[in-house]
Protein backbone atom coordinates (compact mmCIF):
# COMPACT_ATOMS: atom_id res chain seq x y z
CA UNK A 1 0.00 0.00 0.00
CA UNK A 2 1.11 3.75 -0.90
CA UNK A 3 2.21 5.54 2.28
CA UNK A 4 -0.56 8.22 2.08
CA UNK A 5 -3.62 5.18 2.41
CA UNK A 6 -1.60 3.46 5.45
CA UNK A 7 -2.09 6.76 6.71
CA UNK A 8 -5.59 7.89 6.14
CA UNK A 9 -6.93 4.32 7.36
CA UNK A 10 -4.35 3.91 10.65
CA UNK A 11 -5.76 7.20 11.21
CA UNK A 12 -9.63 6.11 10.67
CA UNK A 13 -8.87 2.81 12.96
CA UNK A 14 -6.41 4.55 15.53
CA UNK A 15 -9.05 6.05 17.66
CA UNK A 16 -10.94 2.74 18.02
CA UNK A 17 -7.92 0.72 18.72
CA UNK A 18 -7.06 3.15 21.72
CA UNK A 19 -10.82 3.07 23.16
CA UNK A 20 -10.80 -1.08 22.52
CA UNK A 21 -7.48 -1.07 24.49
CA UNK A 22 -7.30 1.59 26.89
CA UNK A 23 -4.59 4.28 27.03
CA UNK A 24 -1.21 3.78 28.52
CA UNK A 25 0.59 5.42 31.18
CA UNK A 26 2.69 7.64 28.35
CA UNK A 27 0.76 9.84 25.97
CA UNK A 28 -0.60 7.77 22.89
CA UNK A 29 1.86 7.44 20.53
CA UNK A 30 1.78 9.24 17.01
CA UNK A 31 2.00 7.35 13.92
CA UNK A 32 4.44 7.58 11.44
CA UNK A 33 5.02 6.07 8.11
CA UNK A 34 8.06 4.72 6.32
CA UNK A 35 9.10 2.97 3.53
CA UNK A 36 11.05 0.56 5.58
CA UNK A 37 13.36 0.40 9.25
CA UNK A 38 15.78 1.87 7.49
CA UNK A 39 14.42 4.94 6.25
CA UNK A 40 12.81 5.45 9.96
CA UNK A 41 16.03 4.37 11.63
CA UNK A 42 18.59 6.66 9.79
CA UNK A 43 16.53 9.69 7.94
CA UNK A 44 17.88 8.29 5.07
CA UNK A 45 14.64 7.81 1.91
CA UNK A 46 17.23 5.55 0.12
CA UNK A 47 17.87 3.36 2.83
CA UNK A 48 17.28 -0.33 2.81
CA UNK A 49 18.49 -3.38 4.62
CA UNK A 50 18.05 -7.30 5.42
CA UNK A 51 15.00 -6.82 8.12
CA UNK A 52 11.42 -6.70 7.28
CA UNK A 53 9.65 -5.68 10.09
CA UNK A 54 5.82 -4.33 9.35
CA UNK A 55 6.06 -1.53 12.18
CA UNK A 56 8.00 -0.38 15.33
CA UNK A 57 7.22 1.30 18.42
CA UNK A 58 9.78 3.92 19.43
CA UNK A 59 9.24 4.09 23.15
CA UNK A 60 12.00 7.00 23.88
CA UNK A 61 10.51 9.29 20.79
CA UNK A 62 6.75 8.14 21.66
CA UNK A 63 6.07 6.66 18.31
CA UNK A 64 4.34 3.98 15.81
CA UNK A 65 6.00 3.46 12.79
CA UNK A 66 4.74 1.66 10.17
CA UNK A 67 6.34 0.52 7.12
CA UNK A 68 5.00 0.69 3.95
CA UNK A 69 7.15 -1.64 2.17
CA UNK A 70 5.70 -4.78 4.10
CA UNK A 71 2.54 -3.23 4.65
CA UNK A 72 0.79 -5.48 1.18
CA UNK A 73 -3.03 -5.03 3.24
CA UNK A 74 -5.27 -3.53 5.41
CA UNK A 75 -4.98 -6.92 7.71
CA UNK A 76 -1.32 -6.63 7.79
CA UNK A 77 -1.85 -2.75 8.64
CA UNK A 78 -4.02 -3.28 11.44
CA UNK A 79 -1.68 -6.06 12.57
CA UNK A 80 1.49 -4.00 12.76
CA UNK A 81 -0.65 -1.15 14.39
CA UNK A 82 -2.20 -3.08 17.33
CA UNK A 83 0.82 -4.90 17.64
CA UNK A 84 3.05 -1.76 18.43
CA UNK A 85 0.41 -0.58 20.04
CA UNK A 86 0.59 -3.55 22.76
CA UNK A 87 3.93 -2.59 23.00
CA UNK A 88 2.88 1.27 24.21
CA UNK A 89 1.06 -0.48 26.84
CA UNK A 90 3.69 -2.60 28.17
CA UNK A 91 5.59 -1.27 30.89
CA UNK A 92 9.10 0.29 30.34
CA UNK A 93 11.60 -2.64 30.22
CA UNK A 94 9.56 -5.67 29.84
CA UNK A 95 10.97 -7.04 26.87
CA UNK A 96 14.57 -6.72 28.22
CA UNK A 97 13.45 -8.13 31.25
CA UNK A 98 12.15 -11.17 29.56
CA UNK A 99 15.50 -11.48 27.38
CA UNK A 100 17.78 -11.34 30.72
CA UNK A 101 15.94 -13.79 31.57
CA UNK A 102 16.69 -15.95 28.85
CA UNK A 103 13.73 -15.44 26.97
CA UNK A 104 14.30 -15.38 22.83
CA UNK A 105 12.18 -13.14 20.29
CA UNK A 106 10.25 -16.42 19.83
CA UNK A 107 8.77 -16.80 23.30
CA UNK A 108 8.89 -13.45 25.08
CA UNK A 109 5.88 -13.50 26.74
CA UNK A 110 5.83 -9.18 25.65
CA UNK A 111 6.11 -10.40 22.70
CA UNK A 112 3.39 -13.29 22.22
CA UNK A 113 1.00 -11.01 24.41
CA UNK A 114 1.44 -8.36 21.16
CA UNK A 115 1.00 -11.30 18.85
CA UNK A 116 -2.28 -12.37 20.59
CA UNK A 117 -3.78 -8.69 20.59
CA UNK A 118 -3.57 -8.44 16.70
CA UNK A 119 -6.34 -11.06 16.38
CA UNK A 120 -8.43 -8.72 16.90
CA UNK A 121 -7.56 -6.96 13.83
CA UNK A 122 -10.94 -7.89 12.54
CA UNK A 123 -12.59 -5.38 14.96
CA UNK A 124 -11.06 -2.14 13.31
CA UNK A 125 -11.91 -2.84 9.52
ZN1 LIG B 1 6.68 -7.02 18.90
Amino acid sequence: MDKQEILDIANEAYPKIVKYFGKGKKAIPEIKVYRNVFVDLTGDEDAEGEDTPSGRYDRDAGKISLYSDYIPDKEELLRALIHEYTHYKQPDGLDTQYYDQGYTYQNNPAELEAIRAEEKWHLFA
